[in-house]
C-alpha cells in the first residue's frame, strides 16, 4: 500500500468537492465510528463459525471489503488532518505491543497485559511477594 499516494488522493478528493471544512478531526472520528459500526453490522449475531465463513461468501466478502475500505479511508484521512504519520504510528505501536505481549507470556491466551496473573516486571514481583 502506497500510503502517501492514497493520502494525497484523499486530499484531492476532498478538495475538489470543497469538503475540507467538513473534514474536521471531530467529524472524521465520528465518521470512522459510523463506518466501524457498519462493518460490525455484517457480523452482528453471527456465531464464531459463521463469522469465519464470511470470507467464503463472495457477495458478503465484497460488502465487508467496502466497509473495511471506508474505515481505512477515514482513519487515513484523520491521521492526515492531525499530522500523524500513520505508518510510523503503526510501527511504534506494534513495537510497544510486542513489549507488552512477549511470546512467552502471551502465547495461547488473550489476557490483557495489565491483567496478567504472572508478573513480568521486577517491580510487580516485589508487589506480589
Ligand atoms: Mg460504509
Amino acid at each position: 500500500m502506497d500510503l502517501p499516494e492514497i493520502q494525497q488522493r484523499l486530499r484531492e478528493f476532498a478538495a475538489e468537492r470543497h469538503w475540507e471544512p467538513f473534514h474536521t478531526p471531530k467529524n472524521l472520528v465520528m465518521a470512522l465510528a459510523v463506518e466501524s459500526a457498519e462493518l460490525m453490522e455484517h457480523f452482528h449475531w453471527l456465531t464464531p463459525e459463521q463469522s469465519l465463513a464470511v470470507g467464503d461468501d463472495p457477495d458478503l466478502r465484497q460488502a465487508v471489503a467496502e466497509e473495511v475500505a471506508d474505515v481505512a479511508i477515514y482513519l487515513i484521512r484523520l491521521a492526515d488532518r492531525l499530522g500523524i504519520d500513520l505508518e510510523t504510528a503503526i510501527r511504534d505501536k506494534m513495537k510497544r505491543n510486542a513489549e507488552k505481549y512477549p511470546v512467552h507470556l502471551a502465547k495461547g491466551n488473550a489476557v490483557k497485559y495489565n491483567r496478567r496473573k504472572m508478573p513480568c516486571r521486577e517491580e510487580d514481583q516485589e508487589i506480589e511477594s
